[in-house]
């Protein structure tokens, strides 16, 4: 084993998720047998040392997975830049024995501790010779280890798509200018929003896409013209005249002009205060954007790369260069931290000299896709269709229980396709709508204020056509000339789209292009590893059981929290490992009485132990025989006096609600490039059937020839679900103090 003892510390500004990465560089630590000592208030107290550099057992990291924040202090040290400052550092890690490092932090964090292992040879000759440390304990840690976790709500770090905190920090951007937006409608005013992110543009446009806010200002696009000011206000202006309510501009605070003089809040009030004529409002979001209880991304991508830090530290493919944890798509992956730190910064070294066009392309394609149609969308009326163009008629329906993100999705799609010249015509209620020619032209201004809301404008069903129904879907495509159909839902829209697919040689008019973007909160679709809705239902879910959770450790009490899904778990599973759930039931797994029994004697052990909080989560249909009331009963019932059992059915809190930040960018995308696809397909009279998703981080499309190999038909569920693999850190570490690990104390609120 290359290390023994490590030190984990938190860095720079804190960033939500950070405690979640610490409980699992902890419990995973501990599991292979290292010691794990975390060091409090960053390099700050490394370098004090003392009462700072403290050992953590299994239960001191329980019950903060939630936490905003990190419940070890992070700090930012001046003294740590100097090299007597990081001699002071590598004495306090001889004295304590640590010879590995865990870095949660920013840019600065990472660079601070690769100088750090760079230097560790010559700190630890200067130590011995000065006989601070004697010769036998330089010999034992000739050389230290360090693994980096990104902690940062800027998100702009090179190598990974995403950086623990960002997506919290949208989920505060987004609800702000939602809440906004509405006191902006009904004033009909002006306000300019101003986020953070440094340098980085990330959770302006984020934020702003997912808004749909009227204006943007990020560091990497400086508006083109001179008198951009004039420019913004006839922008607004013709939104206004357009029929909008409200203005909504969003500025990051790194925003500058071309010349490099900052756009502030201030200098945009000044500007649109003489031209627009109206109210003018600045909010400045401030530090609510780092603050506040993770989502449920940030959980999970804590949890994730804190145990990818324990497997790299211990794999000794650390020993010679600091590696960083990243994630691309779902899957975690290491950079070298030279590397990401170089790549990062050379945005910011374009950006100081002005290369704007190289700066925005170093931020990748998502980015640029994004900023792109941004700017689409933000138009006040879309671009007249070019003279002799043909004007595609395109379809737009949704079939399946509602998922938030589908208004979104059809936004887009209206927009976008509206904006290439065509004409989209909406219809309602699913294939009911289809079948009774219930379809009518949507145009520009139909879909303004869709992007916050939830549930489903278009209204949407769970029939699926059969029999006398395909006649009248003809009938109403030739009736409507429609040039291809645009599907945004569930399992039932994929059913449904398979079916019109197969009945091609029997209706003529199902020969045209179809496209399915996946809409379901069950993420139970093939070709993709998200649908649109899952991550505001795991949101619904992880809010839900932190209150449970906490009205529960009053009481000495076990929940079985129960969620939908049908028979796909990914909901069950995904927030199991966001609440820390000792057990979460699946119909992947199947729930036999044996299995119970165990569990139970685990949650009677634990609770005989000092445990006062038991949380296990179950897929509504992970088992019909051993349903939710059966499980309460069986553990009420053998718990005895030692604590009470309560079920909690979930129900359809979760499938409602505004959209996440990620379903909604997500719906904006996947709409996006699904209907350019479904025109292009059309325009060239191929008569494709798809459905697009997101597979290992990028777009993919999936033909409806290849649909029924793809799918489990009986359970209702894809073949593959990446997902499944994470089970084993779930229960590694959700389980009880092992028994060589300090038992639950009582400050413990539960083992989670
Ligand atoms: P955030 O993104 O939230 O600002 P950060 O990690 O980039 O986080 P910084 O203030 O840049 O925040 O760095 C945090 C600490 O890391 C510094 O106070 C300092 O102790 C250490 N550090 C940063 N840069 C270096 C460096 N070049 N050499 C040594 N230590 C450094």
């Amino acid at each position: 084993m290359a290390v023994h003892k490590i030190g984990v510390l938190t860095s720079g500004g804190d960033a939500s998720g950070m405690n979640a990465a610490l409980r699992a560089v902890v419990r995973s630590g501990l599991d292979h047998g290292l010691e794990v000592w975390a060091i409090h208030e960053g390099y700050r107290g490394l370098i004090e040392g003392g009462d700072k550099v403290r050992a953590l057992g299994w239960s001191d990291v329980g019950g903060i997975i939630h936490r905003g924040g990190t419940i070890i202090g992070s700090a930012r040290s001046e003294e740590f830049r100097t090299r007597d400052g990081r001699l002071k550092a590598a004495r306090s890690m001889l004295l304590n024995g640590i010879d590995g490092l865990v870095v949660i932090g920013g840019d600065g964090s990472l660079t601070g501790a690769d100088l750090f292992r760079r230097e560790w040879p010559d700190l630890l000759g200067e130590l011995a010779s000065a006989g601070i440390v004697d010769a036998a304990t330089a010999a034992r840690h000739p050389r230290l280890t360090v693994v980096g976790l990104v902690g940062s709500i800027d998100n702009d770090a090179a190598g990974t798509d995403m950086t623990i905190g960002a997506d919290t920090a949208l989920h505060r951007i987004t609800e702000a200018i939602d809440a906004i937006g509405s006191t902006a409608s009904s004033h009909r005013r002006a306000f300019i929003i101003e986020v953070m992110g440094r340098h980085c543009g990330y959770l302006a446009l984020m934020g702003a896409l997912a808004t749909g806010a009227d204006a943007l200002f990020i560091p990497e696009c400086p508006p083109g013209d001179a008198d951009w000011e004039s420019g913004l206000v006839a922008a607004l202006n013709a939104g206004r005249a357009a029929g909008r309510r409200d203005s909504i501009v969003v500025v990051a605070e790194g925003a500058t002009d071309r010349q490099g003089v900052p756009i502030t809040s201030e200098r945009l009030r000044q500007a649109l205060g003489a031209g627009l004529g109206e109210a003018v409002r600045v909010t400045v979001l401030g530090h609510v954007q780092r603050g506040g209880a993770p989502s449920a991304f940030d959980r999970n991508l804590g949890t994730l790369m804190g145990c990818a830090a324990i497997d790299t530290l211990l794999s000794g493919d650390a020993d010679e260069r600091s590696l960083v944890m990243g994630i691309r798509g779902n899957r975690v992956v290491r950079i070298p931290l030279e590397e990401c730190v170089a790549d990062s910064r050379q945005v910011n070294e374009c950006l100081a000299a002005r290369q704007f066009d190289r700066a925005l392309e170093l931020r990748g394609t998502s980015f640029n896709d994004s900023l792109r149609t941004f700017n689409t969308l933000v138009k006040a009326l879309p671009h007249p269709p070019r003279p002799g163009q043909r004007r595609l008629r395109l379809g737009v329906l949704h079939a399946g229980a509602a998922a938030p993100g589908m208004n979104a999705a059809v936004r887009a799609a209206v927009r976008l396709a509206t904006d290439d010249g065509h004409v989209v015509l909406g219809v309602r209620r699913g294939f009911p709508g289809l079948v009774a020619g219930d379809v009518a032209e949507m145009d520009w201004m139909s879909v303004n204020g869709w992007a916050p809301t939830g549930g489903a404008e278009l209204g949407t069903s769970r029939d699926t056509p059969a029999g006398p129904d395909f006649y009248a879907i003809a009938r109403t495509i030739e009736q409507h000339a429609l040039d291809g159909l645009l599907l945004i839902g569930g399992w039932e829209a994929y059913a449904g789209a398979h079916r019109l697919f197969e009945e091609r040689a029997n209706f003529p008019a199902f020969n045209l292009p179809v496209m399915c973007l996946p809409a379901t909160i069950d993420n139970n679709l093939p070709g993709t590893e998200l649908s649109i809705g899952a991550d505001t239902a795991l949101n619904n879910i992880v809010s839900a059981v932190d209150k449970i959770k906490q009205a529960a450790a009053a009481e000495q009490r076990c929940y079985v929290v129960e969620v939908m899904g049908r028979r796909c778990g990914y909901l069950a599973m995904m927030s199991g490992l966001a609440t820390g759930a000792e057990r979460v039931y699946l119909h992947e797994d199947g729930v036999t009485l044996n299995a119970l029994v165990k569990d139970l004697e685990m949650l009677v052990e634990g609770f005989r132990t000092g445990k006062r909080l038991g949380l296990m989560i179950r897929n509504e249909r992970a088992n019909d025989v051993y349903d939710t009331p059966f499980m309460c009963a069986l553990f009420e019932e053998e718990g005895g006096r030692l604590f009470d059992v309560r079920q909690s059915i979930l129900g359809h809190l979760q499938q409602g609600g505004d959209p996440s930040p990620f379903d909604r960018v997500q719906a904006t995308r996947l709409a996006r490039l699904g209907i350019r696809r479904l025109a292009g397909q059309a325009a060239a009279g191929q008569m494709s059937a798809e459905f697009i998703g997101m597979v290992s981080g990028s777009v993919a499309f999936g033909s409806f020839e290849d649909y029924p190999r793809l799918i489990d038909a009986v359970n209702r569920r894809p073949r593959q679900q990446w997902w499944m693999g994470l089970r084993s850190i779930n229960e590694t570490l959700a389980r009880p103090a092992p028994r060589n690990g300090r038992p639950p104390d009582a400050g413990d609120l539960s083992s989670s």
